[in-house]
């Protein structure tokens, strides 16, 4: 618990000085008051009618409006829910465990009991659950059992304006479940102007908008651009609580460290400030931060006091709060972007689009006429943000969704209705990824290995190691190590303490790597009783290990679900290494100099990333499990692998050149491009051929 809840209290505490007062429940309005004060309680009736005779909605609404709160409960009301369940997908996990947590205070019952929540595992439902929020991942793991979606009566696809590759996967998928099934029902929510477009997808069906109250926002832009602007983002909140009058703040940053590191700064700065000016109290918003502190920004600000909150950009449409008058917008926010040529995926800090900055400018006008700071240039605004936000499935990797998709039997994916359909080159690129990791056979047909990958809610590469370790007999090891790769960084490091946490984690790396540095961390707390104290003495989030620990047991779920065995080698770590191998040979690096690494696919230029157990060793092979784009291509989670481990594991796709004739040690692995691609060619055609055929 206590880390992350840590910074939220310090950073609140001191700002005010003294303990952390308790502000308990919004008192201002009871629930009922509350629910009937929203924009859309007015459309209740005309919204329930409607739904009634349509098969397809689409709702638009202002953020706040009660789209995502009220109108399932509308439903409820009216009895949809005797039929069916009424889903509710949200793109993201933090949005949709807030949003039932506040439905269930409204409806005044117990969170898992009339409403629940499921996302990525966890899942807090009950056979009794007629609400159920969950991710729109979540939804589409669904479908893979129940296509026709037979549980629910209605299906709300929210925030549809955030266009995700499973919203728009289940636009399609949720399309033939209603064609088969006329009495489900389709409602697709949107806080912006895409309205036409979903309508003219879901057979031109009827568009409401529900009338919000907004408040004029001025904007001011920045008369240069800005070269920091994190630098421009602290000055800024500086001057308004300093110079503006009442009102709190919403700042939009790019991530946690960021934010993190905002918050202290500027609480450093407003103690300078002494008595004289008003207290400010700082709050971080983002998706990792465990829900009790989240809560705290719904919570009132005490009076002579201003609330500055530094969001990502989950405050911009997922979840709403109340009382902001300023928003300082920098511009920037952090998206996964795949680049099929390289096959990798990468967060990437980049601008905005202009939508995005409209939508965060809105943010400031709910309650009263607003402000909002753009850290950049008008001409920059109008000339380099583009219009709308390109949908994610345009700039994902689609290896997972194409893994689902033919889990599903469908095989045509050239003529799968995407509302707007990823470049082909990201499609052939994820057949190729599949392919190459045996989940799909010679003629592109899902095989026996690719149907159990499809079973495992992760990227094709983690679920190829997982299955291939129950045949190594090293299972019990590797859902140690999946989970702890599928939770935030469990290593904890105080600004003010981080010599001491850095010595606390180097007793726990291993020389080979950070994948079995995980493995001993999570070992050694269950040695040590899974124990709190365990956690506070060694830095570790235990929070976050906790959640590790979920996720195994999880894991350990679907394997008996499976038939799969679990199975433990006795922390062989040779025999571990070579089954992350199976799963992650495509991410191998040679090294190439001091302290450099070259990609064995396509020759890019890496560097083992600082945190790394590896860093300053000097292997000659390793793997990573992603590459991180910041100053430079860093590799992230590496382990040295022996290369021959390439080609054992993987014939298909590696070689060893100049064996034959050279001393072995002058051998060279290198990837198969000629006959791959010579197979490739042959095998993508015909499958694509044969797909049209059908
Ligand atoms: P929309 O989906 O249209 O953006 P919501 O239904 O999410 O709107 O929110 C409606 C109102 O409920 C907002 O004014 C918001 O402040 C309030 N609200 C939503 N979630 C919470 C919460 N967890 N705690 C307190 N108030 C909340
Ligand atoms: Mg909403």
């Amino acid at each position: 618990e206590f880390q992350n809840r840590q910074l939220v209290m310090t950073a609140w505490e001191r700002s005010r000085n003294r303990e952390p007062i308790e502000y308990g429940k919004r008192t201002d309005l009871p629930i009922r008051a509350q629910r009937e004060s929203l924009p859309v309680f007015q459309m209740r009736q005309q919204l329930v009618d409607a739904i009634r005779d349509n098969q397809f909605m689409v709702i638009v609404g202002e953020t706040g409006s009660g789209k995502t709160t009220q109108i399932t409960q509308y439903l409820d009301e009216d009895g949809f829910s005797s039929k069916g369940m009424i889903g509710c997908t949200q793109p993201r996990r933090v949005a949709a465990v807030s949003v039932a947590k506040r439905v269930s205070e409204e409806m005044g019952c117990r969170l898992g009991d009339d409403v629940g929540y499921t996302i990525r595992f966890e899942d807090v439902t009950s056979p009794r659950t007629r609400i159920k929020y969950m991710t729109d991942g979540m939804l589409q793991v669904e479908a893979l059992k129940d296509p026709e979606m037979k549980k629910y009566s209605v299906i709300l696809l929210d925030e549809a304006h955030e266009r995700t590759v499973a919203t728009d996967v289940l636009f399609g998928l949720l399309k033939k479940a209603a064609s088969r099934r006329p009495d489900l029902r389709i409602i697709v929510t949107s806080a912006t102007l895409d309205a036409e477009k979903f309508s003219a997808y879901f057979l031109n069906c009827p568009i409401i908008k529900i009338p919000g109250k907004t408040f004029p926002v001025d904007v001011l832009f920045s008369q240069t651009p800005q070269m920091d602007y994190i630098e421009s983002t602290l000055d800024t909140v500086m001057e308004i609580h300093i110079n503006e009058g009442k009102g709190d703040i919403l700042v939009f940053l790019t991530g946690q460290e960021e934010i993190d590191t905002c918050c202290e700064v500027l609480y450093e700065r407003v103690k300078t400030l002494g008595d004289t000016i008003q207290e400010l109290l700082i709050l971080p918003v983002y998706s990792a931060l465990p829900s009790e502190v989240q809560s705290k920004i719904f919570e009132p600000t005490p009076a002579n006091c201003r609330k500055v909150i530094f969001a990502t950009n989950i405050a911009e449409t997922s979840i709403t709060i109340d009382g902001i008058y300023f928003v300082v917008d920098p511009g920037f926010s952090k998206i996964n972007t795949y680049n099929p040529r390289v096959g990798m995926e990468q967060l990437v800090v980049s601008p905005i689009s202009q939508a995005q900055a409209n939508q965060r400018k809105g943010r400031a006008g709910r309650t009263g006429a607003g402000k909002c700071y753009r850290l950049y240039t008008e001409s920059a605004f109008l000339n380099e943000m583009t219009p709308n936000t390109i949908p994610e499935i345009q700039r994902q990797n689609l290896s997972y969704t194409i893994l689902m998709l033919k889990a599903m039997g469908i095989n045509d994916l050239l003529n799968f209705e995407f509302m707007d359909a990823p470049p082909r080159s990201s499609m052939t690129s994820a057949l190729e990824d599949l392919y190459n990791l045996q989940a799909l056979d010679d003629d592109g047909r899902l095989s026996k290995l690719g149907r159990l990958m499809s079973q495992f809610p992760m990227e094709p590469a983690l679920s190829k190691a997982l299955i291939e370790s129950t045949v190594q007999g090293c299972s019990d090891e590797m859902t140690t190590i999946i989970s702890m790769l599928s939770v935030q960084n469990v290593f904890y490091r105080p600004r003010d303490k981080q010599q001491e946490a850095d010595n606390k984690k180097v007793q726990f790396h291993h020389p080979y790597g950070d994948h079995l540095t995980l493995l001993n961390v999570y070992n050694r707390w269950k040695a040590n009783n899974y124990s709190k104290s365990f956690c506070v003495n060694n830095f570790l989030h235990e929070r976050h290990l906790k959640r590790a620990k979920d996720v195994k047991l999880q894991l350990e779920s679907i394997f008996s679900k499976l038939r799969l065995p679990l199975n433990n080698c006795n922390g062989n770590i040779d025999l571990i290494r070579r089954t992350l191998v199976s799963g992650f040979f495509r991410n191998a690096a040679k090294r190439d100099s001091e302290s450099g690494y070259k990609t064995i696919t396509d020759g890019t230029s890496v560097t083992v990333h600082p945190s790394s157990s590896l860093y300053g060793k000097d292997y000659d092979y390793v793997i990573y499990h992603s590459l991180v784009l910041t100053t430079r291509e860093y590799m992230s989670h590496v382990t040295a692998i022996s290369p021959q481990w390439l080609v054992e594991s993987a014939p298909h796709f590696y070689k060893v050149a100049g064996a034959e004739s050279e001393s072995r040690k002058k051998a060279k692995i290198v990837p198969l491009f000629n006959k791959f691609s010579q197979n490739q060619d042959s095998w993508r055609l015909s499958s694509i051929r044969q797909t049209k055929e059908r």
